[in-house]
């Protein structure tokens, strides 16, 4: 095995890397840093999240950094301003020994003026985000015109995010002789785009394949129905009594009303998203870091660069469109060599999303159904009795001894037990005894078009019409193309005076209400609603496929039901395998 030592690096990196309490270089880290030591190329290394990067190319930059002149001589862009100060945070430990190099880090939303003034005091090293730096090189603040390293850090979330033209700019005001170097999780085309252009026949490392996930994830996904959503995100949460979670919506609203939901439900949660002033965020990074808060709901932006080291679960309230979210926001969880485990709630038209995350990730989904009440209540007791085990007794309760034991002395021990468990117990037990479980949602589509209700259409009511200048026409050219639609997907558009009504097809119910969720309209807030659910057939809907097969299949059908009784075949979940045999 390959020791820090045998990378090339020197004595006051050496004994800072031993007070951090790295034994081996992780694999990026061995493959980089030796050529960053002993040439001056530039680099794009390529690894998953968690991986050690900013040391890959943290420890090189230090080594390379001449203390003795004061200027600006390595430039790191990073994607957030949390990303930022982590990676200061982490410079100024690698240079602990080396306390003559001063780092510094500029970011939005705090001071220019402070941030300046510690540029002017002296930075070997600039950490900033793209936009502040853009800023503070426009007024003349920063000087990064002789630096000799530029290290684009989180390469894809930085374009991500928009930040292409930024970095664009703000590399136009380095020199030609700088050596760049490329840090990324993943290697979409805008990211190897950037290469080409900015960088001169750059060194290639990669680790994993390409775009993988890491294996220390376990990928799990949970078929519901998009109204049980919260419920089975409710009962993952208690199915896992030590849960220490991030958990990841699409939208600000989502993200901010699922964590209320919890709240209020006595969950340590909280929202983690854009519109909370920094401030705030920073508070309720503080609560997670230190595990008062168990659940922390964030959207795809706001949890970009939260680098928190004992994630459990990483759970998908939602999935993201963009199928490279699943990596990032999956790659929160199993990092440091710890393992993870990524849990996607998902509805049925999702499905073909999670295969696509499988090629892409080349690793399989476990199907997993949502723990059922009495499952939970096993979970909690069982947790809270070897909670009890592990107890150390604190003696400061032996003074009420006496009085307790007047209270409690009648009691035998087995009643003790029942009644303190039932303390903690009766709780989930009185909860779960009422609620009814998520149901079962079978992942084999055909098996749903024939069997399930829900095989039908969807009606939305949307507060657009006439008045907005919409026909039945505009409306539906309308509406198809901002959900991009196929031709045939949106049907029986129905245009009022001041609102409308159409229809889809209820496997993209969801899309359309996810879509409308936060969507404007020259300023106004659009309001997309469920008006009810319909039955295809009484519209003639293309159904041939399926009349095609659903006399046999339905035959098929009351022969199971004949043979165990109609309950008894639905509580044995009608799974895949027993059907497809029957083809
Ligand atoms: P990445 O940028 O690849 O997502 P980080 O650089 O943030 O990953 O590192 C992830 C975590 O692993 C951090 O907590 C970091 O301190 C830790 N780490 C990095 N290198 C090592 C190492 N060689 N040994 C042990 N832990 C490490
Ligand atoms: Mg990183």
């Amino acid at each position: 095995m390959t020791t820090f030592q045998e990378l090339g690096l020197q004595d006051n990196l050496l004994k800072a890397i031993t007070d951090l309490g790295f034994e081996t270089p992780s694999e990026i880290q061995e493959k980089s840093i030796p050529t960053l030591l002993a040439s001056d190329t530039d680099m794009v290394a390529l690894a998953q999240t968690g991986t050690g990067k900013t040391a890959a190319f943290g420890f090189p930059l230090i080594q390379k950094i001449n203390p003795e002149n004061r200027k600006t001589q390595g430039l790191i862009l990073s994607p957030t301003r949390e990303l930022c100060m982590q990676i200061a945070n982490e410079l100024k430990l690698y240079s602990k020994y080396e306390p003559q190099i001063h780092t510094v880090a500029i970011y939005g939303g705090a001071s220019v003026s402070d941030q300046a003034s510690q540029i002017r005091r002296g930075a070997h090293i600039v950490v900033a985000t793209p936009g502040r730096m853009q800023d503070m090189i426009n007024r003349g603040l920063v000087d990064i015109s002789h630096i000799d390293f530029c290290i684009l850090d989180e390469a894809d979330e930085m374009l991500n995010m928009g930040f292409y033209e930024d970095i664009k700019s703000i590399l136009s005001h380095t020199p030609t002789t700088k050596n760049t170097w490329l840090f990324s999780a993943t290697m979409p085309k805008e990211v190897s785009e950037i290469a080409k252009k900015f960088m001169k026949t750059p060194v290639e490392i990669t680790v994993g394949t390409k775009n993988s996930g890491s294996k220390t994830i376990e990928h799990q996904y949970f078929l519901v129905q998009a109204r049980e959503r919260y419920q089975a995100l409710k009962r993952l949460s208690d199915a896992n009594p030590d849960i220490f979670s991030l958990v990841f919506c699409r939208t600000k609203r989502d993200t901010q009303s699922i964590a209320e939901k919890l709240i209020e439900d006595g969950y340590n949660a909280a929202a983690l998203h854009g519109d909370l002033s920094q401030n705030q965020r920073d508070l309720v990074m503080k609560s997670f870091r230190s595990k008062q808060i168990q659940m922390l709901v964030a959207t795809d932006v706001a949890a970009r660069g939260i680098d928190v080291d004992d994630i459990t679960h990483v759970i998908h309230y939602q999935l993201s469109d963009e199928i490279e979210t699943y990596t990032h926001r999956s790659g929160r969880t199993g990092r440091a060599g710890k393992t993870g485990i990524s849990m996607a709630i998902i509805t049925k038209s999702e499905l073909r999303k999670v295969k696509s995350i499988e090629r892409i990730i080349k690793q399989n989904f476990v199907q997993r159904d949502i723990p059922t009440g009495i499952e939970i209540c096993e979970i909690q007791l069982f947790h809270l009795a070897n909670k009890v085990k592990k107890t150390e007794i604190n003696h400061e309760i032996d003074r009420y001894l006496p009085a307790i034991n007047e209270l409690l002395g009648e009691e035998t021990k087995e009643e003790l037990i029942k009644k303190f468990f039932s303390v903690e117990f009766s709780r989930f037990f009185n909860y779960y005894q009422r609620a009814t479980d998520v149901k079962k949602v079978s992942s084999s589509e055909f098996e749903d078009r024939e069997f399930s209700n829900d095989g039908g259409s969807t009606r939305f009511f949307i507060n657009l019409g006439e008045r907005d200048g919409f026909d039945w026409m505009q409306l539906k050219d309308f509406l198809r193309d901002t959900l991009a639609l196929g031709r045939d997907d949106l049907y029986k558009v129905d245009v009022k005076e001041s609102f409308s009504f159409f229809n889809v097809d209820d496997h993209l119910a969801d899309k359309v209400i996810a879509f409308f969720e936060n969507f404007k309209l020259k300023g106004r807030h659009i309001n997309v609603e469920v008006s009810k659910k319909e039955s295809k057939k009484s519209f003639g809907a293309r159904k041939s496929f399926r009349g095609d097969r659903g006399g046999f299949q339905n035959q098929k059908r009351s022969d199971d039901f004949g043979k165990f009784g109609k309950k008894k075949a639905f509580d044995k979940k009608p799974g895949k395998k027993g059907f497809k045999k029957s083809f």
